[in-house]
């Protein structure tokens, strides 16, 4: 059977994908199965972060693969006491981690803090968390609510768990905030929604205000974390200290990992939350081994300049193809460009791909990019002359 059958016929139909067969890659490149190769724009949306086929990754994994791939939680794990110690250290942030297998998971923990802190602490519950319009923050059933997209809530899953409501904007947070509301959750650059920062000072007079009402402060760092936008957490570009943090897709470099940081690290005891493979050796050990190389890259200046050449070839484009595109924007590596029509959008995802270059969707009108953080300067060129060959034609 051929593999697009084979994956027809067994595999569940809920994406709409793409049938290249990718068999390798390193860096920034993917090779298909005929030995093409395609220039990765993408690195599985942000996962990838130090690219593919890293030795220092790689050589971690098999090393610790040979030794221990798993015990239960119900034993301390080193490399998961190391990892939680050096996300803390390297984000600045004084506070405990609890390690989950994905965003959504990881969300889901937050959320959990969230109910048990609003329930212990107050002597009238608080439940409700405020999210945003146009955010994600994942696919279970309470995170999919927690989205602020009409779509997610599709009466196919329903009955969604109480308690969650959204604002179009950081100013419209303020005076929807009752006596049961608990936290508030919220992505600094809304990734999936269309690659969009919010601005520093609201971000910072928001966090202030809800500090004083007791307001828990959830930053959803998923696709934010691990040096995407240019630092380590972009709650530190921000200059916030949010109360719990979530991150996943950059952090195990392509092994599935989440995790929940929080300053509280006392509201949640024994036996309140629990995974069976959250943090295990295999996945914690991926995560050291991508912080070694990715903090080596940020204090060497070397990830700065990356950000700097990809943000020149992206504005370049912008300006260059106007009657295409409206503006440029995002932080870091995760950046986007602003179609004037979704129609425009389609056609720069085709075309890129026959010109083998893989770029993502954001929203309904960004074409997205977010390359691994690894990516050499020769990938970045080659990868913006195979964007203009693909939109040139547009
Ligand atoms: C991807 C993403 C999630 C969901 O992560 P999964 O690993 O797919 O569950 C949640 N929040 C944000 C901001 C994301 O980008």
């Amino acid at each position: 059977m051929r593999l697009e059958e084979l994956d027809k016929e067994f595999v569940l139909q809920t994406y709409s994908r793409d049938y290249t067969n990718f068999v390798r890659g390193e860096g920034a490149t993917l090779f298909d199965s005929s030995g093409n190769d395609y220039i990765d724009f993408a690195s599985g949306i942000a996962v990838n972060s130090v690219g593919h086929n890293n030795p220092t990754l790689v050589n971690a994994i098999c090393k610790q693969a040979r030794e221990i791939i798993h015990i239960s939680n119900l034993q301390v794990i080193e490399p998961q006491a190391k990892l939680a110690q050096k996300i803390c250290k390297l984000s600045d942030y004084n506070g405990a981690i609890f390690f989950a297998n994905s965003g959504a998971e990881a969300n889901e923990g937050a959320i959990k803090i969230a109910r048990k802190y609003g329930e212990t602490e107050f002597k009238k519950k608080r439940y409700k968390v405020i999210t945003l319009e146009h955010s994600f923050h994942g696919r279970t059933i309470t995170t999919v609510k927690a989205t602020g997209q009409k779509s997610f809530h599709t009466p196919n899953f329903s009955p969604y768990p109480a308690g969650f409501s959204y604002v179009n904007s950081i100013d419209d947070i303020y005076h929807s905030i009752d006596d049961e509301t608990v936290a508030v959750l919220i992505e600094l650059v809304q990734g999936e929604g269309g690659v969009q920062p919010f601005d520093r000072d609201d971000i910072q007079k928001l966090a202030l205000f809800l500090k004083k009402k007791k307001v828990l402060l959830i930053v959803d760092e998923v696709q934010t974390g691990i040096y995407r936008t240019g630092e380590m957490l972009a709650s530190n570009l921000y200059g916030i200290e949010p109360d719990i943090i979530t991150m996943a897709k950059g952090l195990g470099g392509g092994v599935p990992i989440g995790a929940v940081m929080t300053k509280h690290k006392d509201i949640l005891k024994a036996g309140d939350h629990g995974s069976t493979f959250g943090g295990n050796y295999l996945s914690t050990t991926a995560g050291l081994a991508v912080l070694e190389v990715l903090s080596n890259l940020y204090e060497s200046g070397e990830l700065h300049e990356t950000l700097i050449h990809f943000e020149m070839k992206l504005k370049d484009i912008a300006k260059r193809y106007s009657d295409l595109f409206d503006k440029e924007v995002g932080l870091g590596l995760m950046r986007g460009l602003r179609a004037k029509s979704a129609d425009i959008v389609s056609k720069v995802m085709k075309n890129s791909m026959k010109n083998r270059l893989i770029v993502l969707k954001a929203g309904r009108n960004t074409v997205r990019f977010l390359p691994s953080l690894t990516i050499t300067k020769d990938e970045i060129d080659e990868g913006f002359k195979r964007f203009e060959k693909a939109i040139i034609t547009i």
